[in-house]
């Protein structure tokens, strides 16, 4: 029998995720289950897109076949004929994946109108008026996302049509305005492509079935799903449902709603509809809609079913649903339902809310909220201070909470040359309304300004799914020009680089930069975390190398600091000045004089460190970066250094020319360092011991067990010989004090060689922790500072689909790391494994960790609750 590779609504449910996309499974589960109002229709499978990629982009007999055969039933379901010149059927075309991409895969609808079709469609609707703004529709959208014509072709000659006669609105135009504007789009049509536009309904609706498939690898597909770690083989469906028209008349109308409120978490349907229009109105924010509230009064039989049927189905998922719909003539029709995207703020509270309803339980409810979106909870809110002299130039919609401030920038491109992974300055994006392609800009801003649009908004759905502030809908701003690169708000003209800053909690906006402070976090999510920490089994530390990052880390629930870099203790005050003079000493004794300047600030910072977390493990990695990075830059630096060493300063120039290397990052670095000048580890032990001594004597209680973690290890002998000097000095100064303290020496590993050989090194080593930062660099071969600049082809050619250094490479980095953990443990059962590369903070990482055995993660302080999420959420999916 062949594959099946088609679906009518009515053959699928929600269990078919996987097969029908997350659209198609619940089309299915709405009509064949909770006989719900749904147009008919049916879903091409999400393996009919594979089979077309490794087709060569093309469909097979079968697939066609399958289509065609539904087609025919959708006719006779809906008594109506495809390409009838009296009564033709209309269907939309929209792309579904297993996980929702809001905006960035494509949608075609009113598909099955020609010039023929459209006169027997005005007769039969006696609404010739809607019949020709259909058409005109259906071309527009065909061009645009079937043959990619610029939109803004059409959106010329609306704004022409409109111009001419005198009027604002599109729904002001009429049947002859409509006329003329489906004319002039064949003509536009005909212009770009050489050939009129595709008469035959079966020839649209294949063109279209196949511009969704081509979208799912559109580029900013690609970014999206970089960005929320979806893979690429997983594919779209391709829904082809039946229209229903909400732009009828005054009777009709359409809208989007959440079961509770997508930024809040309050309960209660949140959303907006327009009458006389049709989706894609709704949410590329041409028109500012109206609350929902509001149709209990234009339309309230329609209201009450709709209230009915939209809590059914959040009872019926147990999770905030976010809805399309369609009032046909007063008839209404669901188009769509999916588990809504939310603010963090407001999953938290939606997921404790459903918990205290007794719909789900503990363990659901913390697999319920994106472990990455916690960042948003830590973000900024304005200084209150501040606040109260800052003035406020306007309000709009609170689209996407956080403050921020930032110089004001019109196009996404300027957005990311300027903001984040650019010049790292603070950019506001400041736009008519946002599109899809501007999801690298927006991702790039501190904040997101929009002049149209509503709270379900492209701008504000992507804002809020990247935790970044938005106001969206101002339209007071008047004047907005992106070539000028200026805007008007309550009479005054910002330019591009002039600051604002805006409220996403509120929907204000102030003029200037107004200063910001840190969020704290209380409440709700204390009450999720306390569940994440009772369903976890890995421990989560953090990297921190300063007494105030290691406090904030332990107010966000870190278990120790898996990572204190401490040559990152040597950039403050005077201390640079000891630390250069021992990089230019020629002779043990005047290294040793000077490492004895350092030593002290060294025991003290490291005080500091064991007193903030209370007993929990300490890590201490010996110096690490190349000795280079430490040398004076300046004529003035140089001579300071060459006056206290008694040095001349060509002296000095050429002990730093003598540092240079021609591949630093794999140079005289790490444990080389000690190897070359055990001296400096002697005085790094010392000051580790000699502060842990001191802090154990005023904390009898604390168990500390100081650990010494000797970095880029590549071969046993190697960390034999270094850890010799650790215990060496260790013992002797426990030995002096009269004390019992234990220690421990363990060792990064972050070159393979560590991982391959990692039986061997673990007779040395009491722990492991894996750098998977040098050891992504190393088992790549990729500078881990220079990878950023070519990694864009290999996204576009489909080489990657993530950055490794964000996102674990299982595969490689991944199977070194698990030959390292099960090798290392054969030869010494009590090692314990850790991670300390920046993955350790990434929530799909996290999951491979757990999965590998290691006994903890450590992370920036700001993602330690995203750890303590993500470690949950392994156990429990891995424990299912
Ligand atoms: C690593 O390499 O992953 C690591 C944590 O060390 P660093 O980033 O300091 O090289
Ligand atoms: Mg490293």
């Amino acid at each position: 029998m062949a594959k099946k590779w088609v679906y009518k609504f009515e053959e699928g449910g929600a269990d078919m995720r996987n097969l029908l996309g997350g659209k198609g499974c619940n089309l299915a589960e709405m009509t064949h289950y909770l006989h719900m109002p749904i147009p008919h229709g049916f879903t091409i499978t999400t393996e009919a897109c594979t089979e077309y990629y490794n087709n060569g982009k093309g469909l097979t007999k079968e697939i066609t076949d399958q289509i065609e055969e539904n087609l025919k039933w959708l006719e006779e379901v809906n008594g109506k004929k495809f390409g009838d010149p009296e009564d033709p059927l209309l269907v939309s075309v929209r792309s579904g994946a297993r996980a929702s991409m809001p905006g960035m895969m494509d949608t075609i609808l009113n598909l099955g109108l020609n010039d023929v079709a459209v006169e027997g469609f005005a007769k039969k609707t006696g609404n010739p008026r809607f019949a020709y703004d259909s058409y005109r529709r259906f071309i527009q959208m065909y061009s645009d996302v079937v043959m990619e014509v610029s939109k803004s072709l059409f959106e010329k000659e609306i704004d022409d049509v409109k111009a001419k006669k005198g009027i604002k609105y599109d729904v002001e135009m009429d049947v002859d305005d409509l006329k003329e504007l489906v004319k002039r789009f064949k003509k536009i049509y005909k212009d770009a492509l050489g050939k009129d536009f595709p008469q035959e309904p079966q020839d649209q609706l294949m063109g279209a079935i196949l511009a969704v498939f081509r979208s799912w690898d559109n580029p900013r597909a690609i970014v999206y799903r970089r960005m929320n770690d979806i893979p690429g083989d997983w594919g779209t469906a391709v829904n082809v449902q039946t229209m229903v028209f909400g732009n009828k008349g005054n009777t009709s109308g359409t809208g989007v709603a959440f079961t509770r409120d997508p930024a809040t978490g309050e309960k209660g349907i949140f959303g907006e509809y327009l009458l006389n229009a049709q989706g894609e109105d709704v949410v590329a924010g041409v028109r500012t809609p109206q609350p929902i509230s509001t149709l209990a009064d234009a339309m309230p039989d329609v209201y009450k079913q709709f209230m009915e049927l939209a809590t059914g189905l959040e009872n019926h998922f147990h999770d905030m649903q976010d809805m399309e719909f369609t009032i046909e003539e007063g008839k209404l029709y669901f188009l769509q339902t999916r588990n809504g995207k939310r603010t963090a703020q407001a999953a938290i509270k939606i997921a404790c809310d459903l918990v205290d309803e007794g719909q789900i339980d503990e363990k659901t409810a913390v697999t319920r909220i994106e472990a990455k979106s916690l960042d948003q909870l830590l973000h900024p809110v304005f200084d209150p201070a501040a606040l109260k002299s800052a003035k406020k130039i306007g309000a709009a919609l609170p689209a996407s909470p956080g403050a921020a401030a930032g110089k004001v920038v019109f196009t996404a491109e300027e957005a990311k040359a300027l903001g984040k992974g650019g010049k790292g300055e603070r950019v506001i994006l400041v736009r008519l309304e946002t599109s899809p392609e501007d999801i690298e800009g927006m991702n790039a801003a501190q904040g997101i300004l929009t002049v149209r649009g509503g709270m379900t908004s492209h701008a504000a759905v992507v804002a809020r799914g990247m935790g970044t502030c938005c106001v969206s809908g101002c339209s007071d701003i008047t004047n907005i020009d992106e070539e000028k690169k200026e805007f008007t708000l309550a009479g005054i003209t910002f330019h591009e680089g002039d600051y604002i800053s805006l409220d996403g909690s509120t929907g204000n906006i102030y003029q200037g930069d107004v200063a910001t402070k840190e969020a704290s976090v209380a409440g709700d999510f204390a009450r999720v975390m306390g569940w994440a920490d009772k369903y976890r089994t890995l421990k989560v530390r953090t990297n921190a190398d300063t007494p105030r990052d290691a406090k904030k880390a332990r107010e966000l629930g870190a278990q120790g600091i898996g990572l204190c870099r401490t040559e990152h203790m040597f950039f403050s005050g005077n201390r640079i000045d000891a630390f250069r003079e021992m990089i230019c000493s020629d002779t043990v004794e005047e290294r040793k004089a000077a490492l004895a300047k350092i030593e002290p600030y060294q025991e003290d910072d490291f005080k500091q460190l064991y007193e903030a977390m209370e007993g929990d493990p300490v890590t201490i990695r010996f110096l690490d970066p190349p000795l280079h990075e430490f040398v004076p830059q300046t004529e003035e630096d140089i001579k300071k250094l060459a006056d206290s060493q008694g040095k001349s300063v060509q002296q000095i120039k050429d002990i730093i020319a003598g540092l240079k290397e021609f591949n630093p990052m794999m140079g005289h670095r790490g444990c080389r360092l000690a190897v070359t000048y055990p001296e400096i580890a002697e005085m790094q032990t010392t000051a580790v011991i000699k502060a842990a001594l001191s802090v154990k004597k005023a904390h009898p209680d604390w168990n500390l067990v100081p650990e010494i973690m000797i970095p880029l290890v590549c071969e046993e002998k190697e960390l034999k010989f270094v850890k010799k000097t650790v215990t060496d000095t260790a013992d002797k100064l426990i030995a002096e004090a009269g004390s019992d303290m234990k220690y421990e020496v363990g060792t990064m590993i972050e070159i393979p060689r560590a991982a391959l050989t990692a039986d061997e090194i673990a007779k040395d080593a009491e722990f492991f922790c894996f750098g998977t930062n040098d050891l992504t660099q190393m088992t790549f071969g990729f500078s881990r500072d220079d990878a950023g600049k070519f990694l864009d082809s290999y996204y576009e050619n489909k080489i990657f689909e993530s950055d490794p250094f964000a996102r674990l490479d299982t595969d490689g980095v991944g199977k070194l790391m698990k030959f390292a953990v099960d090798n290392g443990k054969k030869v010494r059962p009590s090692l314990h494994c850790g991670i300390c590369g920046e993955h350790g903070g990434d929530p799909s990482s996290i999951e491979f960790c757990n999965e590998i055995g290691l006994d903890y993660v450590s992370c920036s302080p700001f993602r330690v609750p995203i750890a303590r999420l993500a470690a949950a959420q392994a156990a429990i999916t891995q424990a299912k």
